[in-house]
């Protein structure tokens, strides 16, 4: 099962796209438009707007506007908001645990079944209407032991509890 940190790792990864991690770096700590962001980090100016899209729509980036005095055109400038950054992982953290927690209580209201070739574990009402046979590859299905599997999904729902208070 996947921790926590390759959730959001993975979320992030998913958000950002092309030249995310660039982008998102060169605006950590400092303000830039977008074409001082393109020409910083050799990505061209439409990816680095789609990338700054989506930051601001996940709350993770803001700009500060103002007006060009010449050309009357408003300019962004564009900077990572780590204070919202916190609050997107937290909420990306609770998820998760909601998500351990279902499955947790599925876990533990259920009794599972396999076949010995790996595929999916079903549930018992699954089990007995196949007459005890695998739906996915007709193997004959065994009875399987998940405390070992409630426990450690005990313990990650802990785990997360502990650091959210913090
Ligand atoms: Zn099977």
């Amino acid at each position: 099962m996947k921790d926590v940190s390759t959730v959001i790792f993975e979320f992030l990864e998913g958000l950002l796209g092309e030249g995310g991690v660039e982008v998102a770096s060169t605006i950590y700590d400092n303000e830039y438009t977008d074409e001082e962001i393109a020409k910083e980090t050799n990505i061209r100016v439409n990816t680095v707007r789609k990338v700054l899209y989506r930051l601001y729509d996940n709350r993770l980036a803001s700009y500060r506007r103002t007006r060009d005095k010449k050309t009357g055109w408003y300019i962004y400038y564009w900077k990572m908001d780590l204070n919202k950054a916190s609050e997107v992982m937290r909420s990306l953290e609770r998820e998760y645990l909601q998500k351990l927690m279902e499955r947790l209580e599925h876990e533990r209201n259920n009794m599972f079944f396999s076949c010995d070739n790996g595929c999916e574990k079903v549930i018992f009402d699954v089990a007995s209407e196949n007459d005890f046979r695998c739906p996915g590859c007709n193997g004959k299905l065994s009875y399987v032991d998940n405390s070992s599997l409630v426990r450690s999904l005990e313990e990650q729902i802990k785990k997360l509890e502990t650091g959210m208070e913090n």
